[in-house]
């Protein structure tokens, strides 16, 4: 679906991604790992274009979407995005929340947008709670309603940065419960975590960061049992 070809990046003098290469491919669900600082965020945040590469492609459908003449609007459509800190309108409600990009983005009529909300609502356990506003509820509901209002924007490719790293650790497993299911419907999924057992149970591939490169990727057997590089291993022993 997507492919990052020799992306880099930096702020200032500090370069913090290094020729990345990596591919996304329909239905893969992918974790990248890393340590604190090492680009983990900046690549999801290149990659749906909320910062500026400096060097390097990202082609979708055959077109390079950093060319100067492409329609960066209609490929951003086509990115969920979860974040950390939920980023939920906090004067809207579930449903609203779910709604408005649907209708103010996409066009779709609110009769449409409100059926599809209620649909995403549900496959996130949070259809009992439409009419609640954010400060009504749960870390871990909050959480759900966001990834609600990612998927009600059907979207080709949902980006997780960490969502479950604001939490308090007993709504986590909630959280990581819908992001199950959601891998086990085709769903194409790029996640940031730390979360290491859900990573090596949900990941078809892991992505391994250090300091603005990838420096080992493979199917979650290798990363976890295997590791190639010493790096990786210094790094899996420090977080187990
Ligand atoms: P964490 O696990 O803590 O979230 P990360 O792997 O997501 O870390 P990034 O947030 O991508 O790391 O940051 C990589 C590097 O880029 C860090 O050194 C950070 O200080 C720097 N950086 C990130 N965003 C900016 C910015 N807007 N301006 C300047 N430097 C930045
Ligand atoms: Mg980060």
């Amino acid at each position: 679906v997507i492919e990052v070809q020799h992306l880099s990046k930096s702020f200032g003098n500090h370069e913090v991604l290094r020729d990345i290469d990596f591919s996304v491919n329909k239905g893969e669900v992918i974790c990248i790992i890393g340590s604190s600082g090492s680009g983990k965020s900046t690549l999801l945040r290149c990659i749906n274009l909320l910062e500026k590469p400096s060097g390097g492609q990202i082609i979708y459908r055959g077109e390079n979407i950093l060319d100067e003449k492409h329609d960066i609007h209609a490929y951003r459509k086509k990115l969920g995005m979860v974040f950390q800190q939920f980023n939920l309108f906090n004067n809207h409600n579930a449903l609203n929340n779910c709604m408005v990009g649907q209708v103010k983005v996409l066009k779709r009529s609110k009769e449409d947008a409100e059926k599809i909300a209620l649909k995403y609502l549900k496959v996130v356990g949070m259809d009992h709670y439409v009419n609640a506003k954010p400060k009504q509820l749960s870390g871990g509901q909050k959480q759900r309603v966001a990834i609600a209002r990612a998927l009600s924007m059907e979207p080709d490719v949902m980006l997780f940065d960490e969502p479950t790293s604001a939490l308090d650790p007993e709504m986590v497993g909630e959280v990581l419960k819908v992001m199950k299911e959601l891998a086990s419907t085709g769903l194409t999924m790029l996640i940031v975590t730390h979360e290491m057992e859900f990573a090596k149970e949900v990941a078809d591939r892991v992505v391994f960061m250090d300091k603005g490169v990838i420096a080992e990727e493979g199917p979650p057997e290798q990363i976890f049992n295997n590791p190639r590089e010493e790096r990786t291993k210094t790094f899996l022993k420090r977080t187990l």
